[in-house]
């Protein structure tokens, strides 16, 4: 290790139950310091039924103690392969929605205009359009993770919530819909015509029916050839998983992916362009448990190692 100044705390030194909590016991700092910035954002103004993602940063945080340097399979520590840090929260408002769009944009040019690539921490689905907006120079791809397919026009007459996002990508010429990959899509819809745009436009959903037919390995080979060698956005909603892996989240949807199967399809990214991700809908009101917020802990990492993997940082380690 050349650089120990951008490591988590050493748990040898500092317990892991102890110290100020930040995402992976990282140094805070600024984005023009790390390859990566992982950011909290902490707003759930987005949210249609159950309420309680603006709580996710925190409480990742916290869970995020439990995660080690070194992963299991590669051998490597993306901590060695460049800098990461925890850039703290977007100062979003809890009381106007367009307001705290325009200030997650804003937060995350600087992101970009620092040279670091953003790993985003919910809060809502809807983050990621304002993420988007401020990263997306072109028509990116996108490996997106969940029960829903986020596409939906409007609620309450409210065209920005959180089942809307990649509508309004899409519209707003951020995403490529013949890039975009949407995995582990079910769950009952309130129209049946639900789909009708994202299909129209064509996107490629995998509902959760043929990714069990099919197997984790050939679903990743197909989104790896969607989305090419071009630049891409990962999205993963919590509520692709299970709920019995977990269950805090406010749209939970049964019959989903387990969180083997979770860690199997964000490894399988790894080499991809990933320009900036976020893990998004922990709601640690609805996890007394903590383990929703562990496995989103768990899965940001996944994010952080892959990557990694294919990163030139400007930091040299
Ligand atoms: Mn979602
Ligand atoms: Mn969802």
């Amino acid at each position: 290790m050349s650089d120990t100044e951008f490591q988590p705390l050493d748990s040898g030194k500092v317990p892991r139950f102890a110290g100020l909590s930040t995402f992976m016991r990282l140094p805070m700092a600024r984005p023009d310091q790390v390859d990566i910035a992982l950011v909290g954002i902490p707003f759930d103004g987005g949210t249609t039924n159950r309420s309680g993602a603006r709580h996710g940063p925190r409480e990742i945080r916290n869970q995020s103690s439990l995660v080690r340097r070194v992963h299991h399979v590669t051998g490597l520590s993306p901590f060695d392969q460049l800098r990461a840090g925890d850039c703290g929260d977007v100062p979003v408002s809890p009381l106007d929605l367009h307001d705290a769009l325009d200030t997650i944009t804003e937060f995350f040019t600087k992101v970009r205009d620092a040279g670091a690539r953003p790993l985003a921490v919910g809060g809502d689905h809807l983050i990621s359009l304002p993420i988007l907006r401020a990263v997306a120079n072109e028509p990116l791809g996108l490996v997106h993770f969940d029960a829903h397919s986020d596409t939906y026009d409007e609620f309450f007459g409210n065209r920005y919530n959180h089942g809307t996002p990649f509508r309004r990508a899409v519209e707003e010429g951020l995403l490529d819909p013949k890039r975009m990959v949407q995995i582990g899509i079910r769950g009952s819809i309130s129209d049946a015509g639900n789909y009708d745009f994202a299909t129209q436009a064509a996107v490629r959903i995998i509902f959760i029916e043929e990714l069990m037919a099919r197997g984790v390995e050939a679903v990743i080979a197909e989104a790896r050839s969607v989305v090419g060698a071009a630049p891409v956005y990962v999205s993963f909603d919590i509520d692709a998983l299970d709920p019995s892996f977990a269950p805090g989240t406010g749209t939970p949807e049964i019959g989903g992916i387990t969180t083997r199967e979770a860690q199997a399809m964000v490894r399988g990214l790894a080499g991809l362009d990933i320009i900036g991700a976020d893990l998004v809908e922990v709601s640690p009101p609805l996890d007394p448990s903590g383990v929703t917020a562990l496995t989103g802990a768990t899965l940001l990492f996944e994010l952080l190692c892959v990557m990694a993997s294919a990163s030139k940082p400007k930091h040299a380690r």
